[in-house]
């Protein structure tokens, strides 16, 4: 099988590449990326270079995608403006990338290659928030933010050109993801890095927001299942139900880092900021998905791989990177 991922020198994309050329040895895959501000080469240093193509580009580019569309059996669609921090101060980008670049592949895949299997990797913030119980994948979408309205008018997309051109094209929406090679102005990289130089830890309003934290490789499987199993136009929620408030989770780290609790610095909360994620996985478990890893023993073992490589993290730092309220700066 030859798949194209989109948006694969980021940070799911990469480990997602990593993933499915160790285990299936006969996969090719072409990773197509802009290069923006997150993604990193480095991400997929040592990769087996046979069955491994990177293309420099941009999703929105009807003849570039046209091509790729033509030469593989499946698409994942990856690439994203990802931060809700940068979308509160500049959602363009977030409009071209989530909706005209999905539609792009889209028009590609219906006039070139209508039978390909094409996965769409979402969220679960296009639900908005929910103060308790979980979302399913009937539930409806409330967005709070520019980068989850952009997110799920993609997904939108995708249901309307699968249903009228009849497309093998299916979504997934996942929780939080955490692990290996995140850009660390999020959340837990951020974290490490502040705390490992004794700087004050950031935390919007209280830390009391939920979120379910999701190691990537179990996002990764998930993923794979999907593409291997899922059923044409079906939306598939993933979710490893281990729901922490960040604060909670900020202790941890300081914890398996043996640093002080007096670190932690309460901000001013971002706009609109979502209060708690929950979604209901049921769907794919019925697939035959499981998640392996515990909050816990992921955690430590992202603090671990940070700390063992700085090479990697170190050239990405600066100060807006680690700022402690993003969304005030003009990026
Ligand atoms: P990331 O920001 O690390 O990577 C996204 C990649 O997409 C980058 O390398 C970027 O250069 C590329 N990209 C963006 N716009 C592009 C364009 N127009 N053309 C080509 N490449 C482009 O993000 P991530 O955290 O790896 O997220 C990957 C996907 O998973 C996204 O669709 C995101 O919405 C979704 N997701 C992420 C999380 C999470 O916790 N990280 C949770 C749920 C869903």
């Amino acid at each position: 099988m030859k798949v194209l991922v989109t948006g694969g020198a980021g940070f799911i994309g990469s480990n997602f590449i990593r993933y499915i050329l160790d285990k299936h040895k006969d996969w090719e895959v072409i990773n197509l990326d802009k290069l923006g501000y997150g993604s990193n080469l480095d991400n997929l240093k040592g990769v087996d270079e046979d069955r491994y193509t990177f293309v420099k580009g941009d999703m929105t580019d009807f003849e570039l995608i046209s091509k790729l569309v033509k030469e593989v059996d499946a698409i994942i669609n990856m690439a994203a403006e990802t931060h809700v921090d940068r979308s509160i101060s500049n959602p363009y980008s977030f409009i071209e990338s989530n909706i005209i670049g999905v539609y792009t592949i889209l028009e590609a895949i219906r006039k070139y290659n209508p039978e390909i299997n094409f996965v769409h990797v979402s969220t679960d913030e296009v639900y908005g928030d929910i103060e308790k119980g979980s979302f399913t994948e009937n539930d409806r979408l409330m967005p709070s933010s520019p980068y989850s309205a952009s997110k799920a008018g993609g997904d939108m997309l995708v249901l309307g050109w699968a249903r009228t051109y009849n497309l093998d094209a299916k979504i997934t929406r996942c929780t939080n993801n955490y692990g290996p090679y995140q850009f660390p102005e999020k959340l837990i990289p951020k974290t490490i890095i502040r705390a490992l130089n004794n700087l004050k830890v950031p935390i919007y309003g209280r830390g009391e927001n939920v979120r379910d934290w999701l190691y990537v490789l179990d996002h990764c499987s998930g993923i794979e299942l999907v593409l291997e199993k899922g059923e044409r136009r079906e939306i598939y929620n993933i979710a490893s139900n281990q729901e922490k408030m960040n604060i909670e989770v900020v202790k941890m780290i300081l914890k398996i880092m043996g640093k002080s609790e007096d670190l932690i610095e309460f901000v001013e909360d971002r706009p609109g900021h979502d209060v708690r994620y929950s979604l209901d996985a049921s769907k794919i478990r019925e697939l035959g998905w499981r998640p392996k890893f515990k909050f816990e023993d992921g955690l430590k073992e992202t603090v671990e791989w940070y700390l063992n490589n700085e090479w990697w993290w170190k050239p990405l730092i600066n100060e807006k990177v680690l700022h402690p309220t993003p969304w005030k700066l003009k990026w």
